[in-house]
C-alpha cells in the first residue's frame, strides 16, 4: 500500500469514527489555541445565558481560605469570570478547510494504542511519543472523556499532537521526521471562594445540580449537615432557600474541581439551618455556629426500613420460651439488609457468640459498647479497627437462636444493658480552646457572605433570620 493508500484509509477510519461521533451526538471543543479571542454574536447569545447564571450564583468570598493552598493564591476582590468558548458540534468542523487537527475523545475501552490503530499511524511515532518527559504518565492510563488532538493534514502523517498532561499543563508534540519537539503550554488555574443560593423549588436535587452543586456536595447537605434537623421528605417548601459555600478551581473559564462544602444554610419555613466544615485533629466534621458537632454520637436505629418487633424489657423468649429479661431491641428486616455501626467506634468482635449467632460488639469509648446479633455475615471490618459511624458492619440474618430474620441490638454503659430507644445519648463534645477560636473566625466571616449574597439574590423576598442558637436536642 502506498502513502496515498494509507492516507486515504485512514480518512475513511477517521470518518467512521466522526462519524459514530456524530451519532452518539457528541460534541467535540475546538482546540482554544486556535481561539482568536473573539466571539462572534451567536456564540455571546449562547454564552450570555452562562453568563446571568454565573452572575447570579457567583460572588467571590475572598478572606474564607478553605486550605492553605488557597490562602497562598491572591483572591481578587472582584472579578469577571471567563467564560469557556461554546463547544461546536463536529458537524461544523467538517465543513472547514485547513483545520486539520481532529480532536478525539477517548472513550471506555480504547487506549492510544487503539486509537494509534484507528487512525492507521505507525506504533513507531506512538512510541516515540511515549518516550517524552511525562508522556507515559498521562498516556497510558487515560479516563474516558479525555480529549486528544492530532494534526493530521491531507496526504500527510502526523503532523502534531495535543494532551493535557494534568489539570495545569497542555503539551503539544511536533513531529519532523524522527524529530520530536515538545513544547509545554502553562494552562493556570484560580481558586474561588463562591456562594451558590437558590430555592428548592420543585425538587432540591434538581434546583442545586442546575446551579453547579455536584451529586457528591448536595449529598453532604442532605445526609451530612441537615440530615438531624431537617426532614427531606417532608418539612421542605418549594419557597425554602439554601446557600452553599464551596470552592471552586477555574481554568480557561472551565470549571474542573468543586470543593467540599465549607458552610451551608437553609431557611425551611422562616427558621435558619446552618453548618459549617471544620477540621478538628485533622478531620473534617461539620459543626453548628456555636461549634457544635452536627453529627450526633449515635446514631437511633443501626438499620434502614426496619420494624421494631420486640422491645427491651421483660418477655416470653420465642425459642426458649422461658420469661427473661430482653436485653436489646429486635428490628425485623429481610436477611442482607446492610447493619451500621451506631456511632465512631473500635472494632471489639467479630465472630460467633453463642445464642447471638454471627455478631459484632463494637467499643465506642467512654463506656459505651453496643452489639449487633444473629448476623447472615460480616462486613469488611477487623478486630480492632477504628471505623467510622455508619460503616456497614455486616448483614441482618438469622443465625443463633432466631425464628426469623432479624437484628438483635444491644446498648451498654458500662456494661449495664439499656434501652437505646429511651436513653439519652451522650452529646458530641463541642470544640473548644483554640480550635473554637478559629472555628468562630471561619464561621462569622463565611456567614455574613452568605447574608450579603442572599440580599441581593432574594432583595424583594423576607431577609434571612439570624441563626436561632443551637438547640441541643435528645439524641
Ligand atoms: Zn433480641
Amino acid at each position: 500500500m502506498g502513502k496515498s493508500g494509507i492516507g486515504n484509509a485512514r480518512r475513511a477510519r477517521l470518518d467512521n469514527l466522526r462519524e459514530a461521533a456524530l451519532h452518539k451526538d457528541v460534541v467535540a471543543r475546538r482546540v482554544p489555541a486556535g481561539f482568536n479571542g473573539r466571539w462572534t454574536r451567536r456564540q455571546w447569545a449562547h454564552a450570555s445565558l452562562v453568563a446571568t447564571l454565573a452572575a447570579l450564583v457567583a460572588a467571590i468570598v475572598p478572606g474564607f481560605p478553605a486550605n492553605s493552598q488557597a490562602a497562598a493564591a491572591p483572591v481578587p476582590t472582584r472579578t469577571t469570570l471567563a467564560l469557556t468558548l461554546p463547544p461546536l458540534p463536529l458537524a461544523k468542523l467538517r465543513g472547514q478547510t485547513g483545520d486539520s487537527w481532529q480532536i478525539v475523545r477517548v472513550e471506555r475501552g480504547q487506549t492510544l494504542g487503539s486509537l494509534f490503530e484507528d487512525l492507521d499511524l505507525p506504533a513507531a511515532t506512538m512510541h516515540a511519543m511515549l518516550d517524552q518527559p511525562g508522556a507515559k504518565q498521562a498516556l497510558t492510563r487515560m479516563k474516558p472523556g479525555t480529549e486528544l488532538a492530532f494534526d493530521l493534514p491531507v496526504g500527510g502523517g502526523l503532523r502534531a499532537f495535543r494532551y493535557d498532561r494534568d489539570d495545569t499543563h497542555r503539551v503539544e508534540l511536533t513531529f519532523d521526521g524522527d524529530k520530536i519537539t515538545q513544547q509545554v503550554i502553562e494552562r493556570p488555574t484560580q481558586s474561588r471562594t463562591v456562594v451558590i443560593s437558590g430555592n428548592v423549588g420543585k425538587s432540591l436535587y434538581h434546583s442545586a445540580r442546575k446551579l453547579g452543586l455536584s451529586p457528591g456536595a448536595i449529598n453532604t447537605l442532605t445526609d451530612d449537615i441537615f440530615k438531624y434537623d431537617i426532614d427531606f421528605n417532608d418539612d421542605v417548601a418549594a419557597s425554602d432557600r439554601f446557600s452553599v459555600v464551596v470552592e471552586q478551581t477555574w481554568r480557561d473559564g472551565e470549571l474542573i474541581r468543586t470543593g467540599p462544602v465549607q458552610a451551608a444554610t437553609f431557611t425551611v419555613g422562616g427558621t435558619l439551618h446552618s453548618g459549617f466544615r471544620f477540621e478538628r485533629s485533622g478531620k473534617a466534621e461539620y459543626f453548628t455556629a456555636d461549634g457544635r458537632p452536627l453529627k450526633k454520637t449515635f446514631i437511633r436505629m443501626p438499620i434502614p426500613y426496619a420494624r421494631l418487633t420486640s422491645s427491651f424489657g421483660s418477655r416470653r423468649h420465642p425459642v426458649l420460651g422461658t420469661v427473661r429479661q430482653h436485653q436489646g431491641v429486635d428490628y425485623a428486616a429481610s436477611t442482607g439488609t446492610p447493619i451500621m455501626a451506631a456511632g465512631d467506634a473500635r472494632v471489639q468482635f467479630v465472630g460467633w457468640k453463642g445464642g447471638y449467632g454471627r455478631a459484632v460488639i463494637l467499643d465506642h469509648g467512654r463506656g459505651y459498647t453496643t452489639l449487633y446479633g444473629h448476623m447472615s455475615r460480616f462486613g469488611d471490618i477487623k478486630q480492632g479497627q477504628k471505623i467510622p459511624q455508619g460503616r456497614v458492619i455486616g448483614y441482618v440474618g438469622m443465625t443463633g437462636l432466631a425464628t426469623g430474620p432479624h437484628l438483635h441490638y444491644e446498648f451498654r454503659i458500662n456494661g449495664v444493658h439499656r434501652n437505646p430507644l429511651s436513653i439519652t445519648m451522650p452529646p458530641p463534645e463541642p470544640l473548644n480552646g483554640a480550635a473554637l477560636a478559629q472555628f468562630r473566625s471561619q464561621t462569622s466571616n463565611a456567614l455574613a457572605r452568605i447574608q450579603r449574597v442572599e440580599k441581593v439574590i432574594y432583595a424583594d423576598a423576607e431577609p434571612a433570620p439570624a441563626p436561632k442558637p443551637a438547640k441541643q436536642k435528645k439524641a
